[in-house]
């Protein structure tokens, strides 16, 4: 690593703030909060962050785990799955972010996440902390209604710790505009009257916001857009490889094949697809529609998925799971720019590898705050009873990614640091001056 802090002083330091909790094994220890945390203390380390404000934002503050019961279609039987709520920051305002439904989250996962939702909350000015949510489930193994009953048991076991101004859920992966339907009108029906602000990502008809659906996509392709115009890269003609096909990745690739990408590699969890043509989106989503996955899409080769991050291409867009790009794939990664749709997708050592071959990382906490931008947007149009038209909206989420894009990039020159450090030192130093402000109680 550079800037004179190792990897071995990042987990001494990790170790050293482990037994200022008073916990050698924190319950909530993971690769991913450990990758979370790395990333914090190497940023703090150079912003020269009060070691007790560091103490402070190292752990997540509040957590709840829960063993949810819910009933099978049909059959006179009941089965739990474990739940989790994760509260990282208290002091910005309200906690916001996601809610998975995915069969591998853990509670490590759900904290790496929330703090990962801080700072991008703090980076891009929004008053708010971060959370995350986390049901260990596998939703495309289950019926509208088992999903349906699991949402709201879910919801009326955590009704405690969210609400309007405490804390707002929104889709993340393996959940949609519907889950937060369900939530919203258990929260409503528990307190007596509507809610609507209670969760963001709703369909529009409950007060859900224009653009919030395809705003994390919009808001990659916009960055991506102005990075190329930095680097003297015509976006149009410009090749990208996008991974994942969910509501991140799809609407990225959407985005991106408008402003004249040509999209020659794409992949969901069923299959990934090559074609140095580029790719018919379109074409693509109509499948996906009628068959909920791109297996069977005859408009590309099949190659191994592995294989799909190391195509040649300009822009390279993992919107899929965390720990993609690692030190063993990293030296074959063949591309100008990485703009990670996805949370957590590149590991510390790979960051460095990429970093010393001069490819451009645009981190998760920028590249994809466009939705959380958005959800903030449809939060106070809620609290206000108003709604703005969907061209407002796109401006000024573009204003708040230009302006955070800047920030960082000024950060990036005088601290001599990759994006993702200065990102991270832009949002924390926020985040560490309303510590410092408000002090510590008692
Ligand atoms: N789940 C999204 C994220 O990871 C959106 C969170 C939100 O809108 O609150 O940023």
């Amino acid at each position: 690593l550079k800037d004179g802090i190792n990897s071995a002083t990042l987990i001494r330091s990790i170790h050293y703030a482990m037994e200022r909790t008073h916990a050698r094994g924190a319950e909530w220890s993971s690769a991913m909060l450990h990758l979370a945390q790395q990333q914090f203390l190497k940023a703090a380390h150079i912003a020269g962050l009060d070691p007790n404000i560091r103490q402070r934002l190292l752990f997540p503050e509040r957590t709840q785990i829960a063993a949810l019961p819910f009933k099978r279609d049909g059959i006179d039987q009941v089965e739990t799955v474990f739940a989790y709520r994760v509260q990282h920051v208290l002091t910005m305002g309200p906690t916001k972010g996601g809610l998975r439904y995915h069969p591998d989250v853990s509670l490590g996962e759900v904290a790496a996440l929330s703090m990962w939702m801080t700072w991008k909350c703090a980076l891009a000015k929004l008053p708010f902390g971060g959370a995350k949510g986390g049901v260990r489930v596998d939703p495309a193994a289950l019926s509208k209604d088992e999903l349906e009953r699991l949402t709201r048991r879910y919801t009326s076991e955590f009704i405690g710790m969210i609400g309007p101004d405490k804390d707002i859920p929104a889709p993340d992966m393996g959940t949609d505009a519907q889950v937060m339907a369900w939530i919203m009108d258990t929260y409503s029906e528990h307190v007596g009257y509507s809610v609507p602000s209670v969760v963001t990502g709703k369909p529009v008809v409950l007060g859900g916001s224009l653009g919030r659906h395809e705003a994390t996509g919009r808001g990659l392709a916009y960055l991506v857009s102005e990075t190329c115009r930095q680097i003297g890269l015509d976006l149009n003609g410009a090749t990208a490889v996008v991974q994942g096909f969910g509501n991140v990745g799809m609407h990225a690739a959407t985005f991106l094949a408008e402003a004249g990408a040509k999209i020659v590699g794409i992949s969901d969890a069923s299959v990934a697809l090559h074609n140095p043509k580029g790719l018919p989106i379109d074409l693509l989503k109509n499948h996906v529609r009628q068959h909920r996955q791109l297996f069977g899409c005859p408009h590309g080769e099949i190659i191994p998925s592995r294989d799909l991050l190391e195509l040649h291409c300009d822009i390279l867009a993992p919107c899929a799971l965390q720990n993609q790009i690692t030190a063993e794939n990293s030296s074959r990664i063949n591309c100008r720019i990485v703009a990670e749709g996805a949370n957590g997708p590149t590991t510390l050592e790979a960051d460095d590898m990429l970093q010393a071959r001069g490819i451009i990382v645009l981190p998760d906490i920028l590249a994809n705050a466009g939705g959380v931008i958005v959800s903030y947007f449809e939060w106070v149009q809620g609290l206000q009873n108003l709604t703005w038209p969907l061209e407002e909206i796109n401006l000024r989420m573009r204003d708040i990614l230009t302006d955070a894009l800047a920030r960082t990039q000024r950060r990036a020159q005088a601290e001599k640091v990759d994006l993702r450090t200065a990102a991270m030192i832009e949002a924390l130093s926020r985040v560490g001056a309303a510590n410092h402000l408000r002090g510590l109680f008692p």
